[in-house]
């Protein structure tokens, strides 16, 4: 990791001139309380003073709600055509657990079966983050993901005067050196930088007992009053699916033409909350109850992540919380599950 310093003034231009130059993906105003992560094709449109985005930014541009995988034909044999489209991108301004996440969708999407489209576009994005305010939902202090190790190009946190700049990798490195002058970091930029951070983790208001959760979880795994009550106002729509920036499930379908002779495989986000998810050939459905399948998607996020691959499948960000219309609070059912082993 290279620690730098960048001027405010020289800031502005490094980053006119990344928008001049590439495809630009950055927070944009999309009404009074939502940003949208979008193309930007001047400063203007840029606005990183935001607090929520509906929709995971790095999700929506490595792993596409629909997506073509393959095209295919039909004669003697088969013929099987890879379709993989990628570009260079630049994905600006996504905070700390965001990119958690996407390093959490790298993982699953890399390790054992390696998925060739997810990452085909993942080495063409290059990223740059940047801090943003927590929402009240978030708890991402408690899950510790407030804070970025890796997964990043460049880091921009902004002090009082200046950028404190965390180059990763060497395309960061030849990207801020082509286009900005940028000065080492200083014993007093680093400290700056500390009390800075001191102040930032201070701005998550929400807290979650994790470690109680996943030690608990298993003696409550049975108590099927606990479930009912946990999901009792559920309306197995998948919102909290299609929001979260782990969720990774998805289904993949034929789309053959009239002929027979042409088709290809599509892949379309699925969700572990809705009822079919469960249903099989046959008609059979293994988790037909809401509070089943409630429950195994806090397992899958908060229990079996861990256990498989030493982080949780939640970076915390609350989005969940704020897309579900009946007010289910992974938040409370994370410290209730404390409360109720007390009793
Ligand atoms: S928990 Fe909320 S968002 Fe998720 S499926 Fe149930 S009602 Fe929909
Ligand atoms: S489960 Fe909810 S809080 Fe956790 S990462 Fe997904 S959307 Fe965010």
């Amino acid at each position: 990791m290279l620690y730098k310093v960048l001027e405010k003034d020289v800031y502005r231009d490094f980053v006119k001139t990344l928008i001049s130059k590439y495809e630009f993906i950055g927070p944009k105003k999309r009404d009074s309380a939502v940003h949208d992560f979008a193309p930007i094709k001047s400063i203007s449109e840029l606005d990183t003073n935001y607090i929520k985005t509906t929709i995971p930014p790095a999700k929506k541009l490595l792993f596409l709600p629909i997506e073509k995988l393959v095209s295919y034909e039909i004669g003697e044999k088969i013929t099987v055509m890879p379709v993989n489209k990628s570009s260079e991108k630049i994905l600006f301004g996504i905070n700390a657990w965001d990119i958690n996440g996407m390093n959490f969708l790298d993982r699953f999407f890399s390790t054992n079966l390696v998925d060739d489209n997810y990452m085909a576009k993942r080495k063409k994005l290059f990223v740059i983050g940047m801090d943003s305010e927590p929402a009240e939902t978030n708890f991402s202090l408690s899950m510790g993901t407030e804070y970025a190790k890796d997964g990043f190009d460049i880091y921009f946190t902004e002090l009082r005067k200046k950028y404190f700049v965390r180059i990763a990798t060497p395309k960061g490195n030849e990207m801020i050196e082509s286009y900005a002058k940028v000065k080492n970091a200083s014993a007093e930029d680093f400290k700056e930088f500390d009390k800075y951070m001191d102040n930032y983790r201070m701005k998550f208001k929400l807290s979650v007992d994790i470690k109680s959760f996943y030690d608990n979880f298993e003696s409550i795994y049975n108590d099927e009053d606990f479930w009912k009550r946990v999901a009792k106002n559920c309306y197995s729509c998948g919102s909290c699916n299609l929001v979260c920036p782990t969720c990774f499930c998805f289904n993949i379908r034929d789309d053959l033409e009239l002929n027979q002779i042409k088709g290809s495989k599509i892949r379309e986000w699925d969700s572990c909350m809705i009822p079919e998810y469960g249903l099989v050939a046959g008609g059979h459905n293994f988790r037909p109850n809401k509070e089943n399948r409630l429950k195994q998607r806090y397992r899958c996020k908060l229990k079996t992540f861990l256990d498989k691959f030493g982080s949780y499948a939640c970076v915390g960000c609350g989005r969940c919380i704020e897309a579900c219309m009946a007010r289910i609070n992974i938040a409370e059912d994370i410290n209730s599950v404390k409360k109720e082993v007390s009793v």
